[in-house]
């Protein structure tokens, strides 16, 4: 079983290596303007090879759910798994864990916020940062603020 990231992955060792930099990277069709994910060679629509590009962090929370028993037994216990739209990219949406505790703060679909990297470790492997989601917390505003396309 993979412990850690593969950093020369030709697919994902770009995200990878992005994240250990503290970027949010996705891959991009230059020709049709869009992000695609989860990360290809080339773009399903027109066929062009694509590119790596950072994003500013800031998403919307699409959904999530708590993990109470990962799949993978060296990653401890409990998380919550969010999935994000990114601002720039609001059509695909990011697996990634939420970055702080659930019971903090109530979450609702479409919750503002922004990505930050928090390392994660496995029982056997270094540690390494993972993107996570964290919502913004000025309660009064969260629903009625608009994020505009960096
Ligand atoms: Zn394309």
């Amino acid at each position: 079983m993979m412990n850690t990231p593969q950093l020369d992955h030709p697919l994902t060792g770009p995200f990878w290596k992005a994240a250990a930099r503290q970027e949010l990277q996705v891959t991009w069709c230059g020709a049709c303007n869009h992000a695609v994910w989860y990360p290809r060679a080339n773009c399903p629509d027109c066929g062009d090879p694509l590119h790596w590009r950072a994003l500013s962090g800031e998403g919307l929370l699409a959904s999530w759910c708590e993990v109470a028993a990962g799949l993978n037994p060296n990653f401890p216990t409990a998380y919550t798994c969010a999935l994000v739209s990114p601002v720039e990219a609001p059509h695909i949406r990011i697996v990634m864990q939420l970055a702080n505790s659930p019971a903090e703060k109530a979450l609702s679909c479409d919750m503002p916020g922004r990505v930050r990297f928090i390392p994660l470790q496995q029982a056997a492997g270094e540690p390494y940062l993972a993107p996570a989601f964290e919502p913004y917390h000025d309660d009064d505003t969260a629903c009625d603020k608009q994020l505009a396309p960096g």
